[in-house]
């Protein structure tokens, strides 16, 4: 993804004379080959409608997604069943896309169906062999949503993306709405599937705990804007970002204990959830109206992305010129 913008012509909607909202500024990022790229970011970041963008759900502003040397934002408005077949999306909540009437392996064989895959005892097959690869017993294959717990949806909504044989899956939110232990199960599950099989994951989630424990590198979005990039372990250790910093410190993953959950959620209050004082596409730091350590320039001049000597990026005034804050 490079230089990917997606505005919103928000004003129309409401009636009032035309205007954008910029949900996505500018962003660059990899995926590569079997590797898990965690999209962190509060509410309002934009980490949904970048993975947006590279579904083809939304249309890009400008920039670029290539996808096997072939930039997919030129594809024009009928995405190739190919592409739509390679990239495949789990969402947060299964329950909005399942149909209630219909037992769950027919999520499965209707999206094979789709993309022209199979007859209808080849169908089958596959679904029972997705559900089998997902935890799902055969018993499973024809209950109805609504039997089934919100783990196991979600296990039939990876069955449905896996069934596909996907280069790349973006999970978006996809075990935040799931207790604790469950959450665990099916990071691992998404671990498991992706050592046989290869595929990759952009794994977006507003909780750094959570992405923690599945993605290999770590991007943190802010208003619309990449502001930090590092290997998972280097993001934990050296966070550089003063808003990384603060997620951190936010995360209750970070604070076992109940004292410091409690220290946690202090931190998090302190922080705020979303900056609506700041308006997207003007020349700034987003994070300037939170920061600590803000200085003159971080009102006026948009900080570049930088590469440190150790590898990791960062959007930051205090780290210009390779400076270490
Ligand atoms: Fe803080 Fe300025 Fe860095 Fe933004 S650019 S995070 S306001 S120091
Ligand atoms: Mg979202």
């Amino acid at each position: 993804v490079r230089d990917l913008t997606v505005a919103f012509d928000a004003g129309r909607a409401m009636g009032w004379r035309r205007r954008t909202a910029t949900a996505v500024d500018h962003v660059s990022l990899d995926v590569r080959p079997g590797e898990t790229l965690g999209l962190v970011g509060e509410s309002g970041s934009g980490k949904s409608t970048t993975g947006r963008a590279i579904l083809r759900l939304v249309d890009v502003t400008s920039g670029t997604i290539d996808f096997d040397g072939v930039d997919v934002t030129k594809l024009g408005h009928r995405t190739p069943l190919s592409y739509r077949r390679a990239v495949q999306a789990v969402f947060q909540d299964p329950l909005a896309s399942l149909n209630p009437r219909h037992v769950v392996s027919s999520a499965v064989t209707t999206s094979l169906h789709r993309h022209g895959i199979g007859d209808r005892s080849e169908r089958t097959d596959r679904a029972a062999d997705a559900f089998e690869r997902v935890g799902l017993s055969r018993a499973h294959l024809n209950r109805y949503p609504a039997e089934l717990s919100g783990g196991q949806r979600q296990r039939v909504a990876i069955a449905r993306a896996l069934a596909l044989e996907p280069r790349l899956v973006v999970c978006d939110e996809a075990v935040s709405a799931l207790d604790l232990s469950t959450q665990s199960q099916i990071i691992n599950l998404l671990a498991d599937l992706q050592q046989s099989t290869g595929m990759s994951y952009l794994f977006i989630a507003h909780d750094l705990g959570v992405t923690r424990h599945i993605s290999d590198r770590i991007a943190v979005l802010l208003g619309g804007r990449l502001v930090e990039t590092a290997p998972t372990a280097q993001l934990f250790a050296s966070p550089r970002h003063p808003y990384t910093r603060a997620l951190i410190a936010a995360s209750p993953a970070s604070h076992p204990e109940g004292r410091d959950r409690r220290r946690a959620r202090r931190a998090a209050h302190r922080h705020g959830r979303r900056d609506e004082a700041i308006p997207r596409g003007l020349p700034g730091c987003p994070f300037r109206n939170r920061c600590d350590r803000v200085m003159d320039v971080c009102h006026t001049v948009t900080p570049p992305l930088q590469l440190l000597d150790d590898g990791s990026k960062v959007a930051c005034h205090l780290y210009e010129d390779g400076a270490r804050a």
